[in-house]
C-alpha cells in the first residue's frame, strides 16, 4: 500500500475515474487538486462531491504552477499521456501515473488483466461471471464501468481482480503486475491517438509489465500481433483459437467442440453452439475467458464452466438484441465502434441485413467493409459526420448507401424496407461524439426508436434516396 498522507496530487481528468481516485487519495491523507480542461458549468454534481470531500478543484484548463508543486501526478484513463504540462512535470522528476497504476499499487489479491481492441468488456464480463462460477471471491472493474481504484477498498490477499484495461490505461503503467495477461486481438483503432500500429502494439504489450516466469500470457494464435508478443513475453504463454490446434498449450475448437489442450492432451469443454452469444468473435471471447479462468484457477473444471458460459447475458450495446417487430429482428451493437467490430458483426448474420454506419470518423478505412456489405446487407444507411467519407470509399466498391443523417432517419427507413425475416443492425464503425455523448446513449436512443416502432409509431418520414 502507497503512503500517500499529506502529499500534493493532482488528478488529471474529472470523469468517473479522475472522481474515484481523487477520493480515494483525499481519504488517505493526501491534498488533493483536481484538474479539468472542460469548463465547471455541466460538472456541478461533480465539484459538489469533491468540495465536499475536502478536494480543491481547477477548471477550464490545466495550471501549470499546481502541476509543477505535485508530488504525484494521477491520469484519468481518457487524458493523453503526453500532454506538454505533463513533459514539464516529468521533467521535474515528478511522477505522473495512470488511475490503473495507482489502483494496481494498492489492491490486494491477484490481477487478471483483459486488453485487445475488441471484445475487452465482453470478455472481462464473462471471465468474472465464470470465476463466480467456480466459487472464487471476485471483482471486475477497469475500463469496464467500475473504476479499478473503487474496488481497492474491498479487495483481499484472496481476491481475483479482473480488470478490463485499455491502451491508454496500460500506457503509462510502471509497477502494475498482474498475474494472466489476455490479450484478444489488435486491429485498426485509435490510431487518432496512438498515431501508428506498432506505438498502438506497444502500449498494449505493457501489460506484460513486470510479468515473470510464474505468470501467464493469455494470447490469441490467429492474430499476427499475439504471435509477434509471444516472442518475448516473460510468462507461460496458453494460446487460444478458432481452429482445432494451438502452437502450444491452450484453448481450441475442434468439429463443434472447445476443447483445452495441455500437456498433449485435449480436454472436452463445451459445444460451441451452447454459446448463448451471437457471432465467431464471442466464440473467441469464450475461449480467451476460459483460457485465463483455468490459467487463475489452476484446474480444467469443465462441467461449472460450460454451465457458466450457458448462462451468460451479452452485454448490453453489443449485439444485444432488441425486438422482433413483424418479424424483423432489431441488433444493438452500438459498441462496433471501429471497422473490424463491425465486420465482425457483419460475420454474425448470413444475409438480409439492413446495416446502420456513420458517426464520427477515427480516421479509419471502411474499404474492408464492402465484400460483406455486399454479399450480408440489402441496405446501408448512412449517418452523422462521417457519412460523406464511409460513401466516398463504398460506392466505387459496389454499395449504394442511403444517407439518412439521423439514426431517427435510418431506422425509421430500415423499418419500412426490411422484410420478415431480415435484420436491422446498428454497428456504426464510427465514435459517436459527433451526434451523441458516447456510444451507450447511441445505443439507448437506437432501443427507444425500435421502442417506438414496437408501439406503432414511425416519428419521421423515411429517406427516398
Ligand atoms: P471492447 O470493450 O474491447 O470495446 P466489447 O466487448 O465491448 O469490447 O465489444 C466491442 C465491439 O466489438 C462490439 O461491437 C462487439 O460486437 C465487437 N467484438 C466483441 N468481441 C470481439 C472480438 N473478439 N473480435 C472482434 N470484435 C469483437
Amino acid at each position: 500500500m502507497e503512503e500517500v498522507k499529506g502529499k500534493q496530487v493532482v488528478v488529471v481528468g474529472m470523469a468517473r475515474s479522475g472522481i474515484a481516485a481523487a477520493l480515494f487519495l483525499r481519504q488517505r491523507g493526501a491534498r488533493v487538486v483536481v484538474s479539468e480542461a472542460r469548463k465547471a458549468e455541466p460538472l456541478r454534481d461533480e465539484i459538489g462531491q469533491l468540495l465536499e470531500a475536502g478536494v480543491a478543484i481547477e477548471t477550464g484548463g490545466h495550471y501549470e504552477r499546481s502541476f509543477l508543486n505535485a508530488d504525484m501526478i494521477v491520469l484519468s484513463p481518457g487524458v493523453p499521456a503526453n500532454m506538454p504540462v505533463l513533459e514539464r512535470a516529468r521533467a521535474e522528476g515528478i511522477p505522473v501515473i495512470g488511475e490503473l497504476e495507482l489502483a494496481a499499487r494498492n489492491l490486494r489479491g491477484r490481477i487478471v488483466a483483459i486488453t485487445g481492441s475488441n471484445g475487452k468488456t465482453t470478455t472481462t464480463a464473462l471471465t468474472g461471471h465464470l470465476l463466480q462460477a467456480l466459487g472464487c471471491r471476485v471483482q471486475v472493474g477497469g475500463n469496464i464501468g467500475t473504476p479499478l481504484i473503487s474496488l481497492v477498498d474491498t479487495s483481499a490477499p484472496d481476491t481475483i481482480n479482473v480488470v478490463e484495461a485499455s491502451s491508454f490505461q496500460l500506457e503509462t503503467v510502471s509497477a502494475f503486475h498482474c498475474q494472466v495477461a489476455v490479450v484478444l486481438n489488435l486491429s485498426q483503432d485509435h490510431l487518432d491517438r496512438h498515431g501508428d500500429m506498432a506505438r498502438y502494439a506497444a502500449a498494449k504489450a505493457r501489460i506484460f509489465t513486470n510479468q515473470t516466469a510464474a505468470d501467464y500470457a493469455v494470447l490469441n494464435a490467429q492474430d499476427e500481433w499475439c504471435r509477434r508478443f509471444a516472442e518475448t513475453v516473460p510468462s507461460r504463454i496458453r494460446w487460444f483459437a478458432r481452429q482445432p490446434e494451438v502452437p502450444g498449450e491452450g484453448a481450441c475448437l475442434d468439429g463443434g467442440q472447445l476443447l483445452w489442450r495441455e500437456a498433449g492432451r485435449a480436454l472436452p469443454l463445451m459445444a460451441e453452439a451452447d454459446i448463448p452469444l451471437r457471432g465467431a468473435h464471442n466464440t473467441e471471447n469464450v475461449l480467451a475467458a476460459l483460457a485465463a479462468v483455468i490459467c487463475i484457477a489452476g484446474r480444467v473444471e469443465a462441467e461449472a464452466l460450460a454451465s457458466a458460459v450457458r448462462s451468460f447475458k451479452a452485454v448490453e450495446h453489443r449485439l444485444e438484441f432488441v425486438a422482433r417487430i413483424g418479424g424483423v429482428d432489431y441488433y444493438n451493437d452500438s459498441k462496433a465502434t471501429n471497422v473490424d467490430a463491425t465486420i465482425k458483426a457483419l460475420e454474425a448474420f448470413p444475409s438480409g441485413l439492413w446495416v446502420v454506419l456513420g458517426g464520427k470518423d477515427k480516421n479509419s478505412d471502411y474499404a474492408p467493409l464492402a465484400p460483406l456489405l455486399r454479399q450480408r446487407a440489402r441496405g446501408v444507411l448512412l449517418i452523422g459526420a462521417a457519412s460523406e467519407k464511409i460513401a466516398r470509399q463504398l460506392e466505387p466498391l459496389g454499395v449504394a448507401p442511403i444517407r439518412a443523417g439521423t439514426l431517427e432517419r435510418a431506422v425509421t427507413t430500415a423499418a419500412e424496407r426490411a422484410g420478415a425475416g431480415e435484420t436491422v443492425l446498428l454497428a456504426p464503425a464510427c465514435a459517436s461524439f459527433d451526434q451523441f455523448d458516447n456510444f451507450e446513449h447511441r445505443g439507448r436512443v437506437f432501443k427507444e426508436l425500435v421502442a417506438k416502432l414496437a408501439r406503432g409509431g414511425a416519428a419521421l418520414p423515411a429517406c427516398n434516396g
